[in-house]
């Protein structure tokens, strides 16, 4: 027997118009490319939505076209997350830090019909232009005043394209299973692969990170998403927010740390998140200038570990409370985040630092499980690890024109991560199951040692590889860049590292270098170290 409940779909346009009618006077505050602050409210931002979907009506967009952005977060990019997707086309954000032959490869791939573009990215997207053979027409996102020269054909103002239409607009209904967006993933390896995400997957994701023990939004709060929009949709935030009434505050494009800071503290945020480079920056100009926050209180951080000695800085000097998350563009990306549990609140900050460690608890929505080599099922005790696999609602089940499954015959994605997970549902990566070093049939986490080496006074970042070793196979080699003007020397770190690895875990070597080479979304590329030192000869072989 069916229940009796309505079968209304799940649409992203019914965010946005929830968010106008019920949180119409909130304010979206963006730092525009153009330079001043730029202020509206959730009203203007649906009625403009609106608007843009009238607009590409009228250029001949329908169902399922691709239209690309290059471009931060600003209220122009979520205007074109709602009126796009509302009007049912896909909304494909690209990700600008790609290599040049990628934004080809993934503008062919996706057969982008239109790409709008911020100022700043004018020039890349001239370079390529002749190699990119299917799209009609360029949209700069800025007004007719600061309309660019340009060789790009084709091109459109977005101001005027927005100025031409009508702000009433009727949005389809249509199944929920729709596409609404595309990324796609910068592996280390082969090409870029796209990610095809639905309404249904957007809306339930929201619920996901909106619910306390995800993220957490409520109308109370004001976000600053430092997580750019063309990274797996500023993991969902600027979604959840219109569902929440949260106050939202876009950060352009000055990552800085200074910038950040000053516009957190101009705007009153109350919550942020980025990936850990961003707060490195963020807490050196603190540190350096001797600033305080006076609104901040929670911080998500993801897509890379967060290191110990991050965790203890945010909570311990400023009161800032981490909240650790774990997921993949394949996962919208949401799979876990670590919140404390009511039996965790009388602990001391030490012991909750250590807890913040860890990746965290499935948000409803995600199941999880772990499994060795064999495809057995390990328990959840915190101590045993193998392969991450996972699935639900909000989790890829293949790839963007690829005829293959990428889940088993159960529904089960492999994330290509390895973790434990303990008793209460915890979970911990201990690594990528490509990054682990293998030394004399025991695992080191090369995430492991990386945490400790950055909580070495003088390290500023620090990558951990493994080298090939005649007895052990396989020994960890340290590569890390110093902070300016430390003169830290290889025995201080491995002096360091004494103090929490064991003896067979410690480092065969460190080398030092000036910088390190990083994925377009900020995470250290190993396999370029490992390409590099492959022959290194390390002093213990
Ligand atoms: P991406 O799809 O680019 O977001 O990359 C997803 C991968 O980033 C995951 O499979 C993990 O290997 C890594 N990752 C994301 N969040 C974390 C985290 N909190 N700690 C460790 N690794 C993470």
């Amino acid at each position: 027997m069916l229940g009796l409940m309505q079968n209304r779909p799940l649409l992203i346009s019914e965010q946005i118009e929830f968010a106008a009618r019920n949180h119409g006077d909130e304010e979206i505050v963006s730092r525009s490319v153009e330079g001043p602050i730029h202020r509206y409210t959730y009203r203007d931002c649906a009625s403009r939505s609106r608007q843009m979907a009238n607009a590409l009506t009228k250029l001949g967009v329908k169902l399922g076209d691709r239209i690309g952005t290059l471009a931060w977060n600003g209220y122009r990019h979520m205007e074109l997350y709602f009126g796009v997707s509302g009007m049912g086309a896909v909304c494909h954000t690209i990700n600008p830090r790609l290599f040049p032959e990628q934004i080809v490869y993934i503008i062919n791939h996706a057969e982008d019909e239109y790409i709008f573009i911020d100022l700043t990215f004018l020039p890349l997207v001239e370079a390529i232009k002749d190699s990119i053979t299917n799209v009609k027409g360029f949209v700069i996102m800025t007004d007719k005043e600061h309309m660019p020269e340009t060789s790009l054909p084709n091109v459109l103002c977005y101001e005027e394209l927005m100025a031409s239409a009508d702000d009433q607009f009727a949005w389809p209904e249509f199944d929920e299973n729709t596409a609404s967006s595309l990324c796609y993933t910068s592996g280390t390896t082969g090409n870029p692969k796209g990610v095809l995400y639905s309404h249904r997957s957007t809306v339930l994701h929201s619920f996901g990170i909106r619910s306390p023990d995800g993220v957490g939004f409520s109308s109370q709060e004001v976000i600053l998403p430092v997580v750019p929009m063309f990274h797996a949709n500023a993991w969902g935030i600027v979604y959840a927010a219109a569902m929440a009434g949260s106050k939202l505050v876009m950060p352009g494009a000055q990552m800085d740390g200074k910038s950040i800071y000053e516009l957190m503290e101009a705007e009153g945020v109350t919550l942020s998140a980025g990936v850990p480079t961003v707060w490195m920056m963020l807490l050196a100009f603190m540190n350096e200038s001797n600033s305080k926050f006076t609104t901040m209180q929670r911080t998500v951080i993801g897509g890379s570990a967060v290191p110990k000695s991050m965790i203890e800085s945010f909570r311990n000097n400023y009161n800032v409370d981490v909240i650790h998350a774990w997921g993949m563009t394949e996962m919208s990306p949401l799979g876990t985040a670590c919140n404390l549990k009511r039996k965790h609140a009388g602990l001391p900050n030490e012991e909750k630092n250590d807890l913040n460690l860890k990746q965290g608890v499935a948000v409803f929505g995600v199941e999880m499980k772990i499994v060795d080599d064999t495809g057995k099922e390990l328990p959840w005790d915190g101590e045993k690890f193998g392969r991450l696999l996972v699935r639900g609602p909000w989790v890829t089940s293949g790839y963007f024109k690829s005829d293959q499954s990428v889940v088993d015959s159960d529904g089960w994605f492999d994330t290509g991560d390895v973790s434990t997970i303990d008793k209460d549902g915890y979970m911990q990566i201990v690594d990528r199951s490509k990054d682990v070093i293998k030394s004399g049939g025991e695992w080191i986490s090369s995430i492991d040692v990386e945490n400790e080496v950055v909580g070495c006074p003088g390290i500023a970042e620090a990558a951990v590889i493994a080298v090939p070793h005649p007895k052990w196979d396989e020994r960890p080699l340290v590569i890390a860049v110093k902070q300016e003007g430390s003169n830290v020397s290889k025995e201080d770190v491995i002096e360091h590292l004494k103090r929490s690895l064991a003896k067979w875990q410690l480092p065969d070597d460190v080398v030092f270098v000036p910088e390190l080479p990083h994925t377009a979304t900020g995470k250290l590329l190993k396999n370029k170290l490992r390409e590099e030192y492959k022959d290194y000869t390390l002093s213990s072989s």
